[in-house]
């Protein structure tokens, strides 16, 4: 099968031909891939920074995935050939007190499709039974396939700070890009405060507007425009989906007392006065992924049409060509590789 591979850090992925994999186990499920989402963790592992979460080399990338059902383990009984899934990418025990809790990301033995084992970058992929969501009928895997990560995060995210997303509130969300984008729309559903989308990108502001935020910002300057908006309170929530050295340091300016500064993207150095925090009762929360229920609460929000998932689709080959555009803040929403374009898999 086609694959793109991760063979060396900070070189581009080689487009190699491998085996299709087997079914190792009987409660595993192979799924021939239809979209694989892009994300800028792929960036982080490719130049060298996720060997912390496990990552070894060569990796076949590729963590946001959904397809069909091709062939399932004897032990497996809640999906069949040729059923639509979105594939949920931890894989965990189901035994360990975190997956018993229902936060499958903290198992005990825990693997990450597409980082810790191998991905959806193509044609197909093996994951265990209970990663898998399956899809209603009629719901194309590709458009939905970033849900799996991208939606899931912002979800997990913006689900622990809800219950403070009270009417009188007001929300930043720093960062409209394929996280962003669905948390701006989740703070709306799941809050009722007012949301404010901050990104330097006039392409992506115009995407915010759409998207129904009420204020739309950008970067430079955002911690006095914050200010501003807010009679100098300041944003009782900040959700950062940057995780620059810069955005650490904005939301912290633009937090109001009582505030919660909410970390997805990552990467950045938070350095803050402990003085500051203890004097405004501020919190500071970080978020990892999501779990399963996240994941299928977002479906459930999804099929009643309540949310816009806002893709590009290009072909696997393309791989590197739709990195750099990552890389270089050229996607809008998230770009989508396809194995098999014009093959919609149900032959699986
Ligand atoms: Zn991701
Ligand atoms: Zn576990």
């Amino acid at each position: 099968m086609k694959t793109a591979q991760l063979r060396e850090y900070h070189q581009p992925l080689e487009l190699v031909e491998l085996p299709t994999p087997e079914l190792r186990r009987p409660d595993q499920v192979l799924v021939k891939v239809e979209g694989a989402g892009v994300c800028a963790t792929d960036l982080h592992t490719i130049d060298g920074h996720m060997e912390p979460a496990g990552v070894t080399l060569p990796r076949v990338l590729g963590h946001e995935n959904a397809g069909r059902v091709a062939a399932i383990g004897e032990l497996v009984s809640t999906v069949s050939a040729g059923d639509p899934v979105l594939l949920y990418p931890p894989h965990s025990c189901g035994l360990c007190v975190a997956c018993r809790r229902g936060i499958d990301m903290h198992c005990d033995r825990h693997e990450f499709t597409g980082l810790t084992v191998d991905g959806g970058f193509a044609e197909y992929v093996v994951v265990t039974e209970r990663s898998v969501v399956r899809l209603p009928e009629g719901v194309d895997p590709v458009a939905v396939a970033p849900y799996s990560d991208a939606g899931i995060t912002a979800y997990h995210a913006v689900k622990r700070v809800a219950h403070l997303a009270l009417p009188g509130t007001t929300v930043v969300v720093l960062g409209v890009g394929g996280v962003g984008h669905v948390a701006l729309q989740l703070v709306r559903e799941l809050g009722s405060s007012a949301v404010v989308g901050v990104d330097p990108d006039s392409r992506r502001r115009a995407l915010a507007e759409e998207l129904g935020a009420d204020v739309v910002l950008d970067s430079a300057g955002v911690v006095d425009a914050v200010r501003d908006l807010t009679d100098g309170r300041g944003a009782d929530i900040v959700l950062d989906f940057v995780g620059s050295d810069q955005s650490h340091a904005d939301a912290l300016g633009m937090l109001a007392r009582r505030g919660t500064y909410s970390m997805v993207g990552f990467g950045g150095t938070l350095s803050v006065p402990s003085a500051a925090m203890v004097g405004g009762e501020q919190t500071a929360v970080a978020n990892l992924v999501g779990s399963w229920i996240d994941l299928w609460e977002l479906m459930q929000l999804h099929g009643r049409g309540r949310l816009t998932l806002k893709t590009e689709t290009h072909p696997l080959e393309d791989v590197n060509e739709v990195l750099a555009k990552l890389r270089e803040g050229e996607i809008t929403g998230r770009a989508v590789l396809v194995p098999n374009p014009g093959d919609k898999g149900e032959q699986a």
